[in-house]
């Protein structure tokens, strides 16, 4: 897993773009998270957690959309922020269904995330190494699980 704390200034201008949205829009119910995310073109665009009682939709994936209408091809780098306990926004890491959304849409962007009290930057890929994928679009031949050990390669042939 290679997480990096170096962050860059436009890590830290994605997270005070979120946060900035967050302080504006937060509802305890309504709008509890907000996202901020740099497209490939260097644009931001924000996102905001939209919720009831009964449904929350994560405010990674509006922001993917806004990303989207705007003809971003890529997704470059992604950061989510909650309020603590003193109503100040923090990076909040993304939960396991944006992980698989973002994953969905690019495997090279990077995620701000909270590693258990330090902000690090990491890859998507680290986040989620395994994604889900239906065996009859893998793009490998997956052979059957085989007790012992022994090595195969990436297209399932054995190496030795
Ligand atoms: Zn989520």
């Amino acid at each position: 897993m290679a997480i990096s704390f170096e962050l860059e200034p436009a890590d830290v201008e994605l997270y005070e773009a979120a946060r900035e949205l967050l302080l504006t829009a937060h509802h305890t119910d309504n709008h509890r998270v907000a996202a901020a995310m740099r497209g490939a073109s260097g644009a931001i665009y924000l996102g905001l957690h939209i919720g009831s009682k009964r449904v929350n939709i994560c405010a990674e994936s509006s922001a993917l959309a806004n990303a989207r209408m705007a003809q971003e091809k890529a997704v470059k780098s992604v950061v989510a922020v909650s309020m603590d306990g003193n109503g100040q926004p923090q990076v909040t890491n993304p939960c396991g269904l944006c992980r698989e959304l973002l994953r969905n849409y690019g495997s090279e962007t990077s995620v701000l995330v909270d590693a258990e009290g330090r902000v690090g930057v990491i890859s998507i890929k680290d986040l989620l190494p395994y994604p889900w994928v239906r065996a009859a679009e893998a793009s490998w031949v997956l052979e059957p699980p085989i007790a012992g050990n022994h090595r195969a390669n990436h297209r399932g042939e054995r190496t030795g």
